[in-house]
């Protein structure tokens, strides 16, 4: 009886903690800091929702871990337990050391067993620390030889435990299904925080800092092998630029130097045009992450330009 109320109070919690995170930060879109994750109360109680640091949080009532944490790591910085993509698309989480009756790795287990919803609170920056809440995410399955858990971000509604066995065509389905629920809800907020922190909210091309009107624009497209999620492959910009760029109109040089097409160049039309993309031909970039190493990544930036020129001789 005592554990049937303590488990129904432990569900309620979690439900309470991942409604208002997906309030908090628009359903999930934008990060929180750290302070901002404390202001969480159930019952008019604060209750802390994020471990102190890399690794899971079971708070001592609950019988299955409340949430997980991958912390910031600039590029080309290891991080100590590399989340992997595996080839279906979903994510694999490490094991804490190699014995698998540790209490973190139990922890993690007893919620896969339970199916119960998790906070993942990954990193997008620091100096102040900054952390995209994905959340639900469920723990579908686990690979005791790689020592690791994969993890499927998806609505409690849309809960399904991956198949081992049975319809083939149905386990394909599923996996497509998480796979793109995975890139939806996990990589791609990921990675617009991450570049929009590394920018400052503000258009690369423009220096426009309004956050709606901006994106985390791909330097070489994501479809492309080397299209990396990584902020060296990432570049903050408005709408206009965004689009400009990805349709060859703008260009953007190595040396990180504006150019317009030229037979727009050429072209009168309105305010629009003049001011927000002739008269930008030939001048620097506006903006740029104050670390060098969240910069683009030169040989993207050749080989985005060299896009460009041949979509502009075409
Ligand atoms: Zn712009």
């Amino acid at each position: 009886m005592a554990r049937t109320w303590a488990a129904a109070r432990e569900l309620k919690l979690r439900q309470t903690a991942i409604d208002w995170l997906k309030f908090r930060t628009d359903d999930g879109a934008v990060p929180l800091t750290r302070d901002e994750i404390l202001d969480f109360k159930f019952e008019g109680d604060s209750f802390r929702l994020q471990p102190t640091q890399q690794g899971i949080r079971k708070p001592a009532v609950f019988d299955a871990a409340l949430s997980i944490q991958t912390v910031y790591r600039p590029p080309g910085k290891e991080r100590p337990y590399d989340d992997t993509v595996g080839a279906d698309g979903l994510i694999r989480y490490m094991w804490r050391g190699d014995d698998p009756a540790l209490a973190e790795n139990r922890a993690l287990r007893r919620a896969m067993e339970l199916e119960l919803p998790l906070i993942w609170f990954i990193g997008v920056g620091m100096k102040p620390a900054l952390f995209q809440a994905v959340c639900p995410v469920y723990i579908i399955e686990e690979e005791p030889e790689l020592q690791r858990f994969v993890i499927a971000p998806m609505d409690e509604e849309a809960f399904v435990r991956r198949p081992t066995d049975g319809d083939t065509v149905l386990q394909a389905t599923i996996k497509r299904y998480m796979s793109r629920e995975t890139k939806v809800r996990l990589h791609q907020p990921v990675f617009r925080s991450t570049v929009l922190r590394a920018y400052e909210d503000r258009c690369a091309v423009c220096n426009l800092g309004h956050r709606e009107l901006l994106d985390a624009a791909h330097i070489i497209p994501d479809s492309h092998d080397l299209g990396i999620a990584s902020v060296v492959n990432g570049m903050a910009l408005c709408k206009i630029h965004h689009a400009a760029f990805d349709s060859f109109l703008m260009g953007i040089r190595p040396d990180h130097v504006v150019q317009i097409r030229p037979d727009l160049l050429e072209e009168v039309d309105g305010p629009m045009l003049q001011h927000g993309l002739k008269e930008l031909h030939g001048k620097p970039l506006m903006k740029l992450p104050s670390a060098r190493g969240e910069r683009p990544k030169r040989e993207l930036l050749d080989m985005a330009y060299g896009r460009f020129l041949a979509g502009t001789a075409a």
